[in-house]
């Protein structure tokens, strides 16, 4: 690792003193403190093993008031603090760029109320997706995002990141389901809006400024968040379309048929099939096709929602929108349906090197970009393929090479972003921007906003301590 690599220079922060850890050490203890080289490495280094920082210390506060102590104090002597949930950031948002603090939510994992009648969760911000969503199960609710990471990051990430998954087409975003939070700024000052009300107009909505705002305007605390009544019933189809046309034929007439029954609705190319076969072994449940459709039903009566989506099918396959389907409707089977699709993101770590990009597209250029980046990469890519989230028009642009190379990453940036623009797309769908995406900021927004963005930045966050290098060019 070094800053050339990254093509920025260390912020004017202070560094770390004697003085500096004799202030943490008094606050959390040593055991809540991390300055081991090989304990470090994990929270230095992402998730996909692409970036590293250098930190030297790991702070695990426990509460608001610690993480208001320990912000109010960084302020004061100028040091940097990376905020650092699950680690399972695409954009590397949550490592070190330099040698910043990182200040880990994992032991803020308390939950604080959950309502049965009214469906709100009350929480710490560091509460696992997994376990939060297993407790609340248990009175019949569900949290309304499901993604991959699920088992290891963490809703304070989530809703930093203002996380889409698999479920976003049913149950909508972060700005949706978050009722309130409460954060701590720069300066350690604690914004409350923690509020459980549906509705709730008593001046600005401050929360939806920590929402995606990627651990740059505070760190988010506590997070309450609307839960639905957890399906009783569920079923998943698998299909094979044999083009991109015919896929969107059924994704509409998924919508028309299944209405308030469909709760997601995913797809892949064949490039993603020959991928997952080649690196997991996992192969098609259903035989060869060019497009693949995953289609998920959740409601509350079993015999209501089969006969739906037999029906459907029935047409899909009729109007030869479809060539084959298989309908899951025992646990086991939806599990090995959806894992043909969740299990993607298992083999990234097992190519040469991949670069992945996460793009909003209108539905109807959703492959667009996959077809003109073959083209673009000629031989210096070994596959291009795409997957993701066909009902949010959030595509995965995935580009598998033997080895990472500057000149390739040239190659693909910032063409790849233009072109997004250019079709009417966002450079970041749901990933947000963090350090990876950052210099890209001023392709998707024009400079009056930009600026106005920095201007709340400025207010929050005037010595610029948190998560330095991230979001902003
Ligand atoms: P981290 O990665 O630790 O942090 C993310 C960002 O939030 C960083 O900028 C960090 O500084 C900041 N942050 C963390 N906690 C706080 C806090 N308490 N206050 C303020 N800032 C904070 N993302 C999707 O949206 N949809 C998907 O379907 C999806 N699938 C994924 C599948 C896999 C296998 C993987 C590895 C990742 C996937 N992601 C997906 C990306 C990632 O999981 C999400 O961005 C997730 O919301 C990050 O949560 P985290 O707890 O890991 O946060």
């Amino acid at each position: 690792y070094t800053s050339v690599n990254y093509n920025v220079s260390r912020g004017g922060f202070a560094h770390l003193q004697k003085q500096h850890l004799y202030f943490f050490r008094d606050l959390l203890g040593e055991h809540r403190m991390i300055s081991d080289t090989i304990e470090l490495e994990k929270y230095n280094v992402d998730w996909f093993n692409n970036l590293r920082g250098c930190s030297s210390l790991v702070l695990k506060p426990k509460t608001t008031q610690e993480v208001s102590q320990i912000l109010s104090f960084c302020n004061q002597e100028n040091l940097a603090v990376s905020p650092q949930a699950g680690n399972t950031s695409v954009v590397g948002g949550s490592v070190p760029v330099f040698d910043e603090i990182i200040l880990s939510t994992e032991l803020m994992n308390k939950i604080i109320s959950i309502d049965d009648t009214s469906g709100v969760v009350v929480c710490q911000a560091g509460c696992v997706l997994e376990n939060l969503d297993t407790a609340v199960a248990e009175k019949g609710l569900m949290v309304p995002l499901d993604l991959g990471a699920k088992g290891s990051c963490q809703i304070g990430g989530n809703v930093s990141t203002n996380a889409g998954g698999l479920r976003l087409f049913r149950y909508g975003n972060m700005h949706g389901n978050v009722l309130g939070l409460e954060a701590v700024t720069a300066d350690g000052n604690i914004i409350e809006c923690l509020g459980t009300l549906k509705k709730d107009n008593t001046g600005y909505h401050l929360k939806h400024l920590f929402i995606g705002s990627e651990g740059t305007l505070g760190i988010i605390t506590k997070v309450a968040i609307q839960c639905t009544t957890r399906p009783t019933c569920q079923n998943v189809a698998f299909l094979g379309a044999q083009n991109f046309r015919k896929v969107l034929k059924t994704f509409k007439l998924a919508k028309q048929d299944l209405g308030e029954i469909l709760s997601a609705i995913e797809v892949m190319d064949s490039a993603t099939m020959e991928f997952i076969g080649e690196k997991l072994n996992i192969n098609s449940p259903i035989g060869d096709y060019p497009f693949y459709l995953l289609l998920e039903t959740s409601g509350s009566n079993t015999n209501h929602d089969s006969e739906k989506i037999f029906k459907f099918l029935e047409i899909a396959l009729n109007s030869h929108f479809i060539l084959n389907g298989t309908v899951a409707v025992e646990h086991a089977k939806i599990n090995a349906l959806w894992s043909v699709r969740e299990r993607i993101p298992e083999g990234f770590n097992l190519c040469g090197h991949l670069f992945c990009y996460d793009v909003s597209l209108p539905v109807e250029n959703y492959f667009i970009l996959v077809d003109e980046m073959k083209i673009h990469m000629g031989s210096l890519a070994d596959r291009v393929f795409g997957f993701g989230h066909l009902g949010d028009g959030n595509l995965h642009l995935q580009i598998e090479t033997k080895e990472f190379s500057q000149q390739i990453k040239d190659h693909l940036e910032p063409y790849i972003f233009k072109r997004t623009a250019q079709f009417g797309g966002s450079i970041s769908a749901e990933h947000g921007m963090g350090f990876l995406k950052a210099k890209y900021l001023n392709l998707a927004r024009p400079p009056s906003t930009v600026n106005f963005m920095k201007d709340i930045k400025q207010m929050f966050d005037p010595k610029g301590i948190l998560n330095p290098y991230k979001v902003f060019p």
